[in-house]
């Protein structure tokens, strides 16, 4: 089940969950070194995920995209991963800790932190905000960069026509 409302991924939505605050307005270089912009995110169905994984496409529930937003660099719960390495979370291991997972509460946290919470009937607390209900195990939010996304589209494009 989805949580809510949609996610906002367009520019001028209220990022106050994604870039961290400071008494004062960024500067151009300040803000594109704090920040990546994701414009995708693929609510994913990894309920029997198995094999459909390997064969043809990501299993996946829903797609939402937008003009872009802005999200923090850093995992906003350990301040370690770097989305500027961005790893794409269709070619690593579904338990892989360096993936970005997108919360409903529209914090980005990687999934190290996000795997640390406890599992509440499919459900885990977001690291940073510790709003409950914010990533869903069997169908979470995977949160792409438009390069990375096009890139997979374009994979999963050939796969499909053999
Ligand atoms: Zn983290
Ligand atoms: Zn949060």
């Amino acid at each position: 089940m989805s949580a809510g409302s949609p996610i906002s991924l367009g520019w001028y939505a209220d990022t106050v969950h994604a870039i961290p605050r400071t008494n004062r307005p960024l500067t151009k270089e300040e803000f594109w070194q704090a920040n990546v912009i994701f414009n995708t995110y693929l609510e994913m169905n990894l309920v029997g995920v198995g094999e459909v994984m390997d064969l043809i496409r990501p299993p996946i529930r829903h797609l939402q995209m937008g003009p872009g937003r802005p999200f923090f660099v850093l995992c906003l719960g350990c301040h370690r991963i770097d989305w500027r390495n961005f790893i794409d979370p269709t070619t690593v291991s579904r338990v892989d800790p360096r993936v970005a997972m997108l919360g409903h509460c529209e914090c980005m946290c990687c999934r190290g932190c996000v795997m640390l919470e406890d599992d509440v009937d499919g459900w885990r607390r977001c690291p940073k905000c510790l709003r409950p209900k914010s990533h869903s195990t069997d169908y979470p939010l995977w949160p792409f960069p438009d390069e990375h996304f096009s890139a997979l589209t374009e994979r999963t494009r050939k796969k499909v026509e053999g």
